[in-house]
């Protein structure tokens, strides 16, 4: 018996004992369930800035998690050794012993990044239920493409997002094979709700034009964004033939689109 996961955009139906385009949910005998709850791709602790978020909790440092998955397939994924990697190679942590180890390490947030959460968020909620009960705050690193009500399941439970606005609608066709859509969709609804927002475009020299960049600017100033981060490029995947984008075309994006809308635009990885 088919069955359907409502974790993200892509709405999977899955036949028994199949995955979903994510390689994280599969159908358990016409139930919809994680291939590898808790198995663990990577955790570790990190500057929050490393997120990166600038305007939450600065100075501090935060327990990173992950497990395999992701509901997009990008051409330039930084990390898709983890990403795209089987989710029960992991190694099982409980949520409770993931509170423990920041509680141990005294990290005052958690959070869920490296691979795509959003495929993952049961693992994810079941850690930020307990950490919040707790006095740590949750941070959640995804690419937006929530479906609509798993966003709302999410948004009482994490204190602060990054984004990715990773380029124009085209750009989602070619490079990512996903949808512009339900990002912007995401992004505009956590920051109506109030919940602490940064997004990040990663800029490729080359694709992403002063036009393209300035449309996003448009998308994201309708959405009522206030920090945006605008990281350069490193060959990584299917791009690995590409030019890496240099610290001049960073800096001349930046200074071109701030003012007027954006009140924090930052460079990263120059
Ligand atoms: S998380 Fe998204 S990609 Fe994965 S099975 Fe569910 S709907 Fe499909």
């Amino acid at each position: 018996m088919r069955a359907s996961c409502d974790f993200c955009f892509r709405r999977c139906s899955i036949e028994e004992g199949y995955y979903g385009y994510c390689n994280a949910r599969t159908n358990m005998n016409g139930m919809i369930r994680d291939r590898a709850y808790g198995k663990v791709s990577a955790i570790a602790i990190d500057p929050v800035e490393k997120k990166p978020l600038y305007h939450f909790m600065p100075g501090t440092k935060t327990l990173s998690v992950a497990m395999a998955g992701c509901s997009f397939n990008c051409a330039f994924c930084q990390n898709h050794q983890i990403a795209k990697d089987n989710p029960e190679t992991g190694r099982f942590i409980s949520p409770e012993d993931i509170v423990k180890t920041a509680i141990k390490n005294q990290t005052p947030s958690i959070s869920f990044t490296y691979t795509e959460p959003i495929v993952w968020q049961d693992y994810a909620a079941d850690i930020a239920t307990i950490a919040k009960a707790e006095g740590l705050k949750t941070i959640m690193v995804s690419n937006g493409a929530f479906s609509e009500e798993a966003l709302e399941r999410m948004l009482p439970l994490i204190d602060a997002y990054n984004i990715d606005l990773k380029g124009d609608a085209s750009f989602y066709k070619e490079y990512v094979h996903g949808d512009i859509q339900p990002v912007l969709r995401s992004i505009a609804r956590i920051s109506s709700y109030g919940a602490h927002i940064e997004v990040t475009t990663m800029a490729i020299e080359g694709i992403h034009t002063q036009e393209m960049m300035a449309e996003l600017k448009d998308m994201l100033v309708d959405a009522g964004i206030d920090i945006w981060h605008i990281t350069a490029f490193y060959p990584r995947r299917f791009m690995s033939d590409r030019s890496p984008s240099s610290a001049a075309y960073i800096r001349k994006l930046r200074d071109s689109l701030s003012g007027n809308g954006i009140r924090y635009i930052h460079t990263g990885n120059i």
